[in-house]
């Protein structure tokens, strides 16, 4: 074998399963493959000035290279078992949570000291929620920012790049199973393995489930959620923003019985493109350093959308949905809730004529010729009910980017280790295994099949 344990993906799981392999067993071979760039590579061409929008390169270094999907991201570790995963369905919430704890401890380790760790405990936030019918989710959140986050990881990787063999800009073509291991398939060569961790996040949906039904790997059709990103004054959050950082706030709609939440809330931040498989979507981040923060928040408001018989593409529809968006602004669409609530498109003069600079530039336009009625009128009814708690979000000059898309991998079948129940030593984690959604739970998930492997 060339390496007893190969990694493919080096975002937070892979990078935490290479940490903890190195920590607890260093004479093991490791080896990390990543379609994406070194850390310092990562650069994502829009700069506002000469290009201004999304150009499509051949991988995306938003979402690909070292740090994965994290790496400009707001660097929100959410230390809970509420939301980002499932991960406590396998291993026991105890459990999850100390691995949490465990991943948050060692970002501190490794340049995140300092940062604050915020909690919802014992917060008068809650009782002012329910009293408005919206519910505020217990977490602990500690915000690195992003750019302490790229720190971090630059830390992280000066520590592992002597200790482990790492293939940047090395797409993983195929795994096959071999007698005692596994056979890494690249465009012009392979590895073999003993073990092989699978950690190819959002990105890496589709080769997951062509290699899952090549493998005869199980799969669960999971949920996608559907929304858009607010942007408002800072002001207007910042009595919660203040306290918690971020507020994962439920609402159930009076007229369906959707629930709508907010998330990935980003106090002081910017609003910005996502590329997902070709798929301009929206998301967000905000910076720790106060020089380079914005006037701004930003929120998604998202639907859950599950389908079970006979159409199970979740991520397919809302794949479509996007795309609808990128058809109709060549992009993503910003438009104010007074010129939604209005039936009209926004056009450039009224965004200009507006009480707020919008963070990313995006086509102005009409939401509602995007969004299916029934998910656009859960978000309107929850930024109604937002006003109640936080006045101004139904602002009319409150901006809405369209469209957010959390798109969610396939469920892959694992035992409560994260192993393939049908191939020994085969580990799928993170976002690529359907069980994480979030920066804390895949980097526990990689500590976990990491110990279980040095096991
Ligand atoms: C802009 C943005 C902001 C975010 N903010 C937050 C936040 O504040 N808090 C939070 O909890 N979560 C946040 N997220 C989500 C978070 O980044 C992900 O949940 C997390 O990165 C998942 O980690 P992962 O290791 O499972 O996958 P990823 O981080 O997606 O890493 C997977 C890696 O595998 C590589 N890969 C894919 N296919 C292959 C292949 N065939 N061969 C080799 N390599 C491959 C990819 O290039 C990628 O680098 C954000 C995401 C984005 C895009």
């Amino acid at each position: 074998m060339n390496y007893d344990v190969i990694i493919i993906g080096a975002g937070p799981g892979g990078i935490f399963s290479a940490f903890e392999l190195v920590k607890e067993k260093p004479e093991l071979k490791v080896a990390v493959f990543e379609s994406g760039h070194a850390l310092e590579k990562r650069r994502c061409p829009i700069d506002g000035d000469k290009i201004k929008s999304c150009i499509g390169c051949k991988t995306c270094s938003i979402m690909s290279g070292f740090g994965g999907a994290g790496a400009f991201s707001d660097g929100k570790y959410n230390i809970t078992n509420d939301f980002g995963g499932t991960l406590y369905e396998y291993i026991g919430k105890q459990k999850a949570l100390e691995l949490m704890r465990y991943v948050d401890e060692i970002n501190m380790a490794y340049g995140g000291g300092g940062t604050k760790l915020y909690s919802t405990a014992g917060t008068k936030f809650k009782k002012l929620c329910i009293q408005n019918d919206l519910h505020l989710l217990d977490a602990s959140v500690r915000h690195l920012g992003t750019d302490i986050n790229y720190i971090v990881l630059e830390n992280i990787y000066t520590h592992l790049k002597d200790k482990v063999d790492f293939f940047f800009n090395t797409p993983v073509e195929n795994v096959k199973a071999i007698d005692g291991g596994y056979e890494v398939c690249l465009a012009d060569k392979s590895y073999t393995c003993e073990k092989c961790v699978v950690s190819v996040g959002r990105s890496g949906s589709k080769w997951m489930e062509k290699v899952c039904v090549e493998m005869g790997i199980p799969t669960k059709s999971n949920r996608v959620d559907i929304g858009v990103r607010v942007e408002l004054p800072a002001e207007v959050f910042s009595h919660l923003t203040d306290e918690l950082y971020e507020s994962k706030i439920v609402y159930r709609t009076k007229e369906y019985g959707d629930l709508v939440r907010t998330f990935c809330m980003n106090p002081k931040g910017a609003v910005v493109n996502e590329n997902t498989n070709g798929i301009i979507t929206v998301n967000g981040h905000s910076y720790e350093d106060p020089a380079k923060q914005t006037e701004n928040t930003n929120f998604a408001l998202l639907v859950a959308k599950h389908f079970s018989e006979p159409f199970k593409d979740s991520n397919g529809y809302g794949e479509s949905i996007a795309r609808l968006s990128n058809m109709l602004g060549g992009g993503v669409i910003v438009q104010r809730f007074g010129d939604l609530i209005r039936g009209r498109r926004s056009t450039e003069d009224r965004i200009e004529g507006a009480f707020i600079t919008p963070t990313l530039r995006a086509t102005p336009g009409d939401l509602s010729l995007v969004l299916p009625k029934r998910i656009l009128d859960g978000i309107v009814e929850m930024i109604y009910a937002l006003d109640k708690v936080a006045p101004g979000t139904a602002n009319d000059d409150t901006l809405l980017y369209g469209v957010e898309v959390k798109f969610y991998n396939m469920e892959v079948e694992v035992n409560e280790n994260l192993m393939s129940k049908k191939y020994e030593g085969l580990y799928i984690i993170g976002d690529g295994s359907g069980i994480t959604h979030s920066l804390s739970h895949a980097s526990a998930s990689g500590v976990l099949v990491a110990r279980d492997i040095v096991k």
